[in-house]
């Protein structure tokens, strides 16, 4: 049987590693940011809304990345001529 000082000190080393994952994710997102500052604030750069809605907040040849008019607005397959982006890259941990 699980005594009450057991389960506060696993409830502490839960919190400890959702402590230490937010401060990860909030590092790694932050990096990213400054890397991409231009990417699209509605899909956060991954250029889809969920998995088969891709994200229309910005005219189709601007990458969802960088910002720049690097997509061909066909839409036929050509990743983002300036960084090389396809869909493929966002904001690493949401
Ligand atoms: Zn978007
Ligand atoms: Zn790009």
């Amino acid at each position: 049987m699980t005594t009450l000082d057991e389960a506060f000190a696993e409830a502490e080393c839960f919190a400890h590693i959702a402590h230490e994952f937010a401060e990860y994710a909030a590092t790694v997102n932050a990096a990213w940011r400054e890397l991409w500052a231009n990417h699209c604030p509605v899909c956060h750069g991954w250029g889809t809304k969920s998995l088969w809605d891709y994200c229309d907040a910005m005219p189709a040849e601007i990458c969802r990345r960088c910002g720049s008019a690097g997509i061909a607005p066909d839409g036929s397959y050509s990743p983002c001529r300036y960084c090389g982006w396809w869909y493929d890259d966002g904001v690493p941990v949401t």
